[in-house]
């Protein structure tokens, strides 16, 4: 097996077995590990802390210990958070950073409080208003206080030098990331849509500077080879919450298309956007998010999204958009009519696929997805 191969098997593997993950990076750094709910956790704090961040973003489930505390249409992320939660998978945790962007994530943290009381739960509000004066003081006190509580919870000092030296170690991270979403565009066929997925999720579930190191090292190995011109031929952007589970993204890959970019929170969202490299760290954290825009959980006046959709497969000479919405997700559902009418006004081809992460039977998206092709072929 070549030093790609093999880079590629370990991520993904990571990927595959979060659980697993967590427990050997613990176990290996010697840290602790605080959980972060979707989207745009600080990161940067915990790892100023000393300790590991962890994306909890749902996964497939098979009880339903959840429905005592959750409506039958919440989205089936946070159903396999509660589940989680409920049969004690988190309690290796030292605390869980819960973001509250949607209605569903409000509840769900009250309902955590009373569900799983063992778990140290702290909130995280983000200002509507992001992008003024007031809603940029707003988020700065927000994350001082976050602070505060990871201090507590996790009995340590965390100092300002701190702070700045791990959001300087968090903009390597994400240029690391860009660098790699444009290397993988040149090996669709070593890199197909599940393993460049993957490959971005195994992030989640490492400590950041184990991940860059491979990172770096896959990249630098991708380099040396020949481009691959062959295959694929239907270029595709991502746009959603995220694009899961790992079947749906098999289909496409079975069918010839090629994820050239994508739009997707789980994914580009995380890192697109770099930080002001001056100031203090709360400013620094709280302009970042300021300047992200184009994402449905981050209220966006201009509605600027269909725009930036429209210039990804301009510059990267995409053939289509797939809007990948979660059940029940409200801030997408939103989105949607706004983004079906831009698109459709530029004549960009469209797919709205909505999903769940318990997917039992892919077939009527299977069938979605051949037609789509056949019509771009
Ligand atoms: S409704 Fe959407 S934003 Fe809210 S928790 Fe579920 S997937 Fe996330």
């Amino acid at each position: 097996m070549d030093r790609v191969a093999e880079l590629l098997e370990e991520l993904k593997t990571i990927a595959r077995n979060p659980k697993e993950s967590v427990e050997i990076a613990l176990r290996d750094t010697g840290k602790k590990g605080v959980g972060c709910f979707p989207i745009y956790a600080p990161e940067e704090l915990i790892y100023a802390a000393g300790a590991i961040p962890f994306g909890m973003w749902g996964g497939p489930i098979k009880g339903n210990l959840s429905d005592r505390y959750l409506q039958t249409f919440c989205c089936s992320v946070m159903k396999a958070n509660t589940e989680q939660a409920l049969l004690k998978q988190y309690d290796i945790l030292s605390a869980v950073l819960m973001t509250t962007f949607c209605d569903t994530l409000k509840c769900v943290m009250e309902n955590w409080k009373v569900a799983s009381p063992q778990l140290n739960i702290i909130p995280i509000v983000y200002p509507q208003n992001r992008k003024t004066p007031s809603g940029i003081q707003f988020f700065q006190e927000e994350l001082t206080r976050v602070k505060k509580e990871l201090e507590e919870k996790l009995n340590c000092r965390i100092s300002e030098s701190d702070i700045q030296r791990s959001i300087d170690f968090y903009d390597e991270y994400r240029e690391k990331m860009n660098q790699y979403m444009e290397v993988v565009r040149g090996y669709p066929d070593t890199i197909d849509a599940v393993t460049r997925h993957l490959i971005i999720k195994a992030s989640y579930f490492m400590d950041k500077k184990n991940y860059i190191q491979k990172m770096d090292e896959l990249i630098s190995e991708l380099r040396k080879r020949q481009i691959e011109t062959t295959g694929r031929e239907k270029r595709i952007i991502l746009s959603g919450l995220m694009a899961e589970p790992e079947e749906l993204l098999r289909i496409f890959d079975e069918n010839g298309f090629h994820v050239i970019g994508d739009d997707l929170a789980q994914e580009s969202r995380q890192f697109r956007e770099e930080g002001p490299s001056e100031g203090t760290w709360q400013s620094r954290m709280a302009k970042r998010i300021a300047q992200q825009d184009g994402c449905a959980f981050l209220y966006d006046a201009e509605k600027t999204r269909g725009h930036l959709l429209i210039q990804m497969k301009e510059r990267y000479q995409a053939d289509a958009i797939v809007l990948i919405q979660m059940k029940f997700c409200d801030p997408e559902e939103f989105d949607y009519p706004i983004l079906k009418k831009e698109l459709g006004e530029a004549n960009t081809p469209l797919l709205y696929l909505e999903i769940e992460q318990q997917m039992d039977s892919p077939e009527q998206i299977r069938t979605r997805i051949q037609s789509f092709a056949e019509m771009l072929a």
